[in-house]
């Protein structure tokens, strides 16, 4: 039975990562509650590293988009790699019952030329082509035997990881399915199983029943889910089903990095220097077509927009739930009103 909303403390569970949410949202939350957070540092143009990524990569430029001359988009291998590339294959060790694999994959940073310019500035030529530089490296490193799962994302700002201001993205393959993309996609496998459909695409049905959408076109669509762990969390997809994010047409690709554009936009309205973290989920590399039930999206997670609740730190390590103090149709109200 479909409660009508209510602002009493419930428990929610996200679908695809099988985490409980415990939401414990202040009656009557307004916008000007939120956190403008605190400027974000901007690092001097005349000091920053990445005006010339190849003298900040790890040796040479993997791709320049359009062109070396005139670049936009710089590739170069990432200086400070957590994993290794290697073209023998990587090994499993075993000691005792525990199981080790060398960590090959390639770790790449994908670098805008604008100094100031993060994703929602850029110029829908230049965020066009980012993500087609995203399809054409993720394509690349997919050929290569040691690559189990590509990791595409963004820390924006010092909440989030990032020790350099101006704007860039990674790429980072591993030879192991992250336990992350391995929650997703195991949980959404269950779903297909139980109800013969797409949890993705379910999802994304019942956000319009419950009017937690925050953008949509013809062919993509950003909303809130059911359980997000972090207030104004939101995810943008395709909105015909779609497992493969190399495989995706262009156009599809192009409108979800508009809608991306359009959601990011609204959150910076809320909270002017919101920190965040990007990324995309799609399926993986090996054994593919096995995945074909999973569908491919952006996840962003704002963080730090509310003060963290006095107990949050030990009820959520000793509980595994997170507690989020805005209900996600809230947020997308406020989101909506800017
Ligand atoms: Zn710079
Ligand atoms: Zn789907």
């Amino acid at each position: 039975m479909k409660k009508p909303l209510n602002h009493q403390p419930q428990l929610r569970q996200d679908l695809t990562s099988g985490d409980w949410v415990l939401f414990s949202p202040k009656r009557g939350t307004r916008p000007d509650q939120f956190r403008s957070g605190e400027k974000i540092q901007r690092a001097s143009k005349s000091k920053c590293i990445f005006e010339t990524p190849e003298k900040a990569g790890g040796g040479g430029i993997i791709a320049s988009y359009p062109d070396l001359k005139k670049w936009r988009i710089q590739i170069v291998p990432n200086k400070y790699p957590v994993v290794s590339d290697r073209s023998d294959k990587a090994k499993i060790y075993k000691h005792r019952s525990y199981s080790y694999i060398e960590g090959y994959g390639h770790h790449e940073l994908i670098i805008t030329k604008d100094h100031d310019a993060n994703f929602t500035k850029l110029s829908i030529v230049d965020a066009n082509m980012l993500f087609n530089a995203f399809r054409e490296r993720y394509k690349h490193i997919a050929k290569d035997k040691n690559t189990a799962y590509i990791s595409i994302f963004q820390n924006w700002g010092p909440k989030t990881g990032a020790s350099i201001y101006h704007p860039h993205y990674q790429i980072l393959s591993t030879p192991i399915l992250p336990p992350a993309a391995e929650r997703s996609l195991s949980n959404s496998r269950k779903f297909h199983r139980k109800s013969k459909k797409c949890v993705h695409c379910d999802q994304i049905e019942v956000a319009r029943e419950d009017h937690r959408i925050l953008h949509e076109d013809e062919l993509s669509i950003a909303f809130a889910p059911y359980a997000p762990k972090e207030p104004f969390e939101f995810r943008v997809s395709p909105r015909a089903h779609s497992p493969y994010f190399e495989d995706s047409s262009e156009y599809e690709v192009h409108s979800v990095m508009k809608s991306l554009q359009a959601a990011l936009g609204k959150l910076e309205k809320v909270s002017k220097n919101v920190n965040y973290n990007l990324y995309i989920h799609t399926s993986p590399v090996k054994h593919k077509k096995l995945y074909s039930f999973y569908h491919w999206h952006v996840q962003v997670i704002p963080r730090e927009i509310t003060p963290r609740l006095g107990v949050s730190g030990g009820f959520e390590f000793t509980t595994g739930i997170e507690i989020n103090s805005v209900l996600p149709e809230d947020a997308v109200k406020i989101l909506n009103s800017k």
